[in-house]
């Protein structure tokens, strides 16, 4: 199997797309890009220099600021796995706070952080043999992806995943602000005017409420095989 194809995953919050897209990546050697992360460090970036009012409200300055905001993934020896580094500072842990959960979807509803963040997305997988997860990958940044996949299951399955990952993190929520959170995210990343979350036409979808993590790997893998055999 020497062809390399690009795999876009997209779907609701919480759905479960970065454990199964990183799962994927590990088994054909690919690359994995989680560019949730990517907005995420950019609402930290305005959390940490004041661009968010009290009413949640991003500044404008924001857009003059983008240049000065640089992201990078890293591989953690210890994990194994890529974290993200906000001008050099590792910021995997403050980038799925709450906080910044709560103002994500505000940042990246502004056209100008999308055009930054899609530009660099699409460098990143010009050569394929990559798996990207996210909103408007088989939409807006890869609509050429061979191969596209649209997560989704229950609203309330998708809250209490969230809340054990927040609570192994000893992040102090309650499951009711997990929940609201996530029907928040969906309502504004499907409802923005610039690349709104919708399923790409070709894009399969992929119901995993009731299916293991093994088993969403074993489903995938058999559709890249019938595309790259
Ligand atoms: O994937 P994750 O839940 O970490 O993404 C956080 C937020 O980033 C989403 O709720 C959405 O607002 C935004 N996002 C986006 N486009 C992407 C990836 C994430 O708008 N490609």
């Amino acid at each position: 199997m020497n062809r390399k194809i690009t795999i876009a995953i997209d779907g609701y919050s919480s759905t479960g797309k970065s454990t199964i897209a990183k799962a994927i990546a590990r088994r054909l050697r690919y690359i994995y890009v989680d560019t949730g992360a990517m907005y995420r460090a950019v609402t930290l970036f305005c959390i940490q220099n004041g661009l968010i009012d009290p009413s949640g409200q991003i500044s404008d300055r924001l857009k003059s600021m983008l240049p000065a905001i640089n992201i990078e993934f890293r591989r953690s020896n210890s994990t194994d796995t890529a974290e993200t580094f906000l001008n050099s500072v590792n910021v995997e842990k403050e980038i799925r706070s709450m906080e910044t959960s709560s103002h994500v979807s505000a940042v990246s509803a502004i056209p100008e952080v999308r055009k930054m963040l899609v530009g660099q997305q699409q460098l990143m997988g010009r050569h394929g043999g990559i798996v990207m997860d996210g909103r408007d990958i088989g939409t807006v940044v890869f609509p050429d992806a061979e191969l596209k996949i649209f997560m989704t299951a229950s609203p309330e399955i998708r809250a209490l995943r969230r809340f054990t990952e927040l609570q192994a993190r000893n992040e102090n929520v309650t499951l009711e602000e997990v929940r609201k959170n996530i029907e928040e995210r969906d309502f504004s990343d499907t409802h923005r005017d610039t690349s709104p979350l919708k399923q790409a036409e070709d894009a399969l979808v992929l119901d995993n409420s009731s299916m293991t993590p093994e088993e969403q790997l074993e489903w995938l893998y058999e559709k890249v095989m019938e595309i790259c055999e």
